[in-house]
């Protein structure tokens, strides 16, 4: 499950919630009770246990590609 980034509109804190993807209500502030709350998106980090999820990575150029 993806972790949010919440950003409060009222008193500028900024709290990490789990969200489900059908979660669509934005959380109170847990500083000042706040609902106006923004989701940042940008700030969406998928620490989902980090279980071998990065494969193929390949540095370099493709084999092919003729650059001399
Ligand atoms: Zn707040």
């Amino acid at each position: 499950m993806p972790i949010y980034e919440f950003a409060c509109g009222n008193c500028g804190a900024t709290f990490e919630k789990l969200c489900r993807l059908s979660d669509a209500a934005a959380p109170a502030c847990p500083k000042c009770g706040s609902s106006e709350t923004t989701k940042k998106f940008s700030e969406c980090v998928a620490r989902s246990g980090g279980s071998g999820a990065k494969g193929g990575e390949s540095s370099g150029p493709p084999p092919g590609s003729k650059f001399t």
